[in-house]
Parts: structure tokens; C-alpha cells; sequence
């Protein structure tokens, strides 16, 4: 099998470096062994939201923050490259609206009433934005075990935003008509794609609400047909209508995921899911295939004349710790950067700690080329983006998906010039 361009990995780093190949004109294939985090986190994209103070302006924040931090990936970014990533991305999710830029963070409420900065989100998020304050009430539906207006709302009072203006939030119940006990987020995407659903939600919700409230629901407001989802709740509930991301699955994740694969297979993209890279051949000093093993087929060499890197961290598989403490890189046996001797701490006990293990990865040159035991580009036509990358804690850094855009956006276009 013979690409111009093969890429691992179908998380937000994969699917943005495969499109924008493939629009390149490269004959693309995006071969992953399963979705990425596409399906699990909120689909905003979070450039950078803590330095750790709290960043109001990831273009103000991040030549500052590439100069404090060499190793992170940003580093191997400029602020145009990012920008130019952020408008690139825009255009080609316009069915799902995305709004803000990279001047001013929004502040968006997560599940647990946190006011979270992050650059830019889908059109159904947007109207959620704390950073002038406002009357909210957000929904519980009786029958969604994970999520908890009043909790949220109860978080979000106490929340100091920056402008120092104030949040009022309630929580309001209903009971969804024809709904199962204990039904997921994607049971209930599906159920507001009936008409006749959303209209009893919204006939009962109404009569609950007060003047000025916008109304926030748990981020399950349809999947293919959102849009018309979102915008008939907001016509017959007469105001805003926005959408809080919350535990897995992430609806709004898989929209932006199903957007992002529609758009690579009309630009002419090949498209392998399920299938895990073994390993690679290579020679004088360049990849010339991946070995890939499909459920119950035999492995199979998928030739190219460059490679992405696209596959994650440690909990898609892309990097190993075995049981003697060391780790490795799946697909090449990269040297990983950032991991901290066996007999020193690898963890700390809370979550946000900042925990040593936390920036292990790959570390590359300046066209995102993955660095072998030398110090050196470790092979001239493979390149690394997203998850995978070492020196980033987006957990903390709230930089997760930012990251993902930029690299993969980047790595196509270290190949498209290579290319031309
Ligand atoms: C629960 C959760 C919540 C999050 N919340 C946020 C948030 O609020 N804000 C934020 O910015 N970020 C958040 N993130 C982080 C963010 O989603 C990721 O950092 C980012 O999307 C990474 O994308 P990626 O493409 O690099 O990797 P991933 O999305 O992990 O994708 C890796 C891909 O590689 C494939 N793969 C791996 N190994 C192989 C192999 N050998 N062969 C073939 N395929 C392989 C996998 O199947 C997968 O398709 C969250 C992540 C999670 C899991």
C-alpha cells in the first residue's frame, strides 16, 4: 500500500495533520487503531489557559511562555503559525460554528462549576461565556446520573472572575418524557434529534424560567442535526441555549471529530480505523514503511514518503511504562524525554500536581522531527504532533487540544514545504 503521507493517529493532532495533507494534494492515508481523545474531552480548543496564573490572552501570554519554557512544544511554534492553525481549523469546522480567537480567553463553565479559559469553542458552547457575568440556569435532566446543576451553579456563584462581575445560576429539573432511567450522554443526543422530544423538554422547562436567564444543558443536544437541535430550544425558550461538556462520551468531541473525517475524505483522504502500527522499516536515515496489523489479517507494509506521529501519550498506547519503570516510545523505540530516574518520584498525590512524570515524551527539533539517542532528527521524513510531543502539561496548562491543532497543523506543513 503506497500514500505520499501516512499518518497514526485519528485524535485531534492526527486528524488535523491527514486533512490538511491531504487538501495539500498528497495522497494521504490515516491509519489509527481507535478513536483518540476526540470522544472523551470537551471539543474547545484550549491554547493555553494557566502559566499557572490564569491567562486572559493566549497571544499576550505565549511569546512570554515559549521563552520561559524551551523544552515545550510551543517553542517550535510561532504565534502566527499558531494563529494561522486557529483560522485554519475555524474554516474547515464551519458547520460547527466556532467562535473567539486568540486575544481574549473565554470563560466557559465546566460540569463542575468552574469558570474554565479557553480559546475558541463550538457555536453550541458559546453563549456560556462567564467573563461579563449573567443569569443562568442550567438543566438537569432526571434521568443523566453525571451531570449536576446544582452542584455547577453552586460552584459558579463563588467564582471570582476577573472583570469582578457577578454570576447568578440556579439549577432547574426536568423529567424527560419517554426517557430510561440512567441513559448516557449519547442515548440523550440521539433522543433531542426527535422534535417531538425537545418540545416537551422545552415546554416544561419554560414555564420554569425567569426573565434575563440563559439556559445552559448538559452537552447532549444532538449529534448530526445540533444546530437545529440548539436552535429550536433557543426559539421556543425565547434565550440563549448553550451546552455544558461534562463526563465521557463527549458529544460535542464526537461532532468535531465526525466534522474533521467527512472533511479528509473529501479531500480525497484514505481512511484505516482499527488497525495498530507494529513497527517500521527504515533506511539511510529515512522511514519507508509502517508495519500495520488489522483485526485477524496478517501485517501489512503501508509505504510513504513521510510519516506523522500522531498517537497520543501514555493512555492511547503511544508511550509504555512497564513493570521495571521504564518507558518507550510503541511504534519506532524513540528515546523518550522527561522521565525522572526509577528511584525518584514519578507522581505526586493530587491530580493537578505537578507531577515529574508529567512532561515525558518526545522531544523534537524545530520542524517537529523526533529526536533519536544523539540529539539528533532521528529520521528525516518522520514528524510528531499532539500528545505524544514531551514538554507540555496540558492538564495543567490547559493546552490539550491547542497543542494537538498547532503541532498537527504544523508537522503538515514542515511536509507540504518539503513537498513543493
Ligand atoms: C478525558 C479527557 C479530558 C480532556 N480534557 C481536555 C480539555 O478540557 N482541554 C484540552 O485542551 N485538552 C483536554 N484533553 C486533552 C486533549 O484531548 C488531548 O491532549 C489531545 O486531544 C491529544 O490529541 P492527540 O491527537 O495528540 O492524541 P489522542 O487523542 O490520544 O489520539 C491518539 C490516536 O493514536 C492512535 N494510536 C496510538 N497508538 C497507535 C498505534 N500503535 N497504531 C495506530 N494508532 C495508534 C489512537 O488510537 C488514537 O487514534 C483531555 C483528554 C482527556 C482524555
Amino acid at each position: 500500500m503506497k500514500s505520499d503521507a501516512v499518518v497514526v493517529g485519528a485524535g485531534l493532532s492526527g486528524l488535523v495533520a491527514a486533512l490538511r495533507l491531504a487538501e495539500g494534494g498528497l495522497k494521504t492515508t490515516l491509519v489509527a487503531q481507535g478513536v483518540g481523545s476526540t470522544h472523551l474531552s470537551p471539543a474547545s480548543i484550549d491554547v493555553l489557559g494557566y502559566t499557572p496564573e490564569l491567562v486572559e490572552s493566549p497571544a499576550g501570554a505565549l511569546p512570554a511562555f515559549r521563552t520561559e519554557h524551551p523544552e515545550h512544544p510551543y517553542a517550535c511554534l510561532s504565534l502566527e503559525l499558531i494563529e494561522e492553525s486557529v483560522a485554519w481549523f475555524r474554516e474547515r469546522t464551519e458547520i460547527l460554528g466556532y467562535t473567539g480567537s486568540l486575544e481574549e480567553n473565554l470563560l466557559v463553565p465546566t460540569a463542575a462549576g468552574v469558570p474554565a479559559p479557553t480559546a475558541i469553542v463550538p457555536a453550541s458552547m458559546a453563549a456560556g461565556d462567564l467573563r461579563s457575568g449573567g443569569h443562568f440556569a442550567f438543566v438537569g435532566l432526571r434521568a443523566m446520573k453525571s451531570f449536576h446543576p446544582a452542584y455547577l451553579a453552586e460552584n459558579l456563584v463563588q467564582a471570582k472572575l476577573p472583570s469582578g462581575a457577578a454570576v447568578e445560576a440556579r439549577a432547574v429539573l426536568v423529567s424527560d418524557p419517554g426517557v430510561e432511567p440512567d441513559v448516557g450522554a449519547l442515548d440523550y443526543a440521539r433522543a433531542f434529534e426527535d422534535p417531538a422530544f425537545r418540545r416537551a423538554v422545552a415546554s416544561e422547562l419554560k414555564v420554569h424560567l425567569q426573565p434575563g436567564e440563559s439556559v445552559g444543558f448538559p452537552a447532549v443536544l444532538g449529534l448530526d442535526r445540533h444546530a437545529e437541535v440548539r436552535r429550536e430550544l433557543e426559539d421556543a425558550l425565547e434565550r440563549p441555549v448553550f451546552e455544558v461538556p461534562g463526563l465521557p462520551p463527549s458529544v460535542p468531541g464526537i461532532r468535531l471529530f465526525r466534522a474533521l473525517r467527512a472533511a479528509f475524505r473529501r479531500a480525497g483522504g484514505r481512511w484505516v480505523m482499527g488497525a495498530m502500527v507494529v513497527g517500521a522499516s527504515t533506511s539511510d536515515g529515512s522511514v519507508t514503511s509502517l508495519s500495520v496489523r488489522a483485526a485477524a489479517s496478517r501485517t501489512s507494509a503501508y509505504e510513504g514518503r513521510w510519516f506523522v506521529l500522531a498517537t497520543g501519550g501514555f493512555a492511547s498506547g503511544a508511550l509504555h511504562l512497564d513493570s521495571y519503570g521504564e518507558v518507550r516510545e510503541t511504534v519506532f523505540g524513540l528515546p523518550v524525554w522527561g522521565v525522572p530516574p526509577v528511584e525518584e518520584p514519578r507522581f505526586l498525590p493530587g491530580v493537578f500536581d505537578d507531577h515529574p512524570m508529567a512532561k515525558a515524551g518526545l522531544a523534537v527539533d524545530e520542524r517537529l522531527r523526533p529526536l533519536g539517542p544523539d540529539g539528533a532528527a532521528a529520521f528525516d521524513n518522520l514528524f510528531a504532533a499532539g500528545a505524544v510531543l514531551a514538554g507540555a502539561e496540558p492538564w495543567r496548562e490547559r493546552s490539550g487540544n491547542g497543542l494537538a491543532l498547532a503541532t498537527g497543523f504544523a508537522a503538515a506543513s514542515h511536509i507540504l514545504e518539503d513537498a513543493s
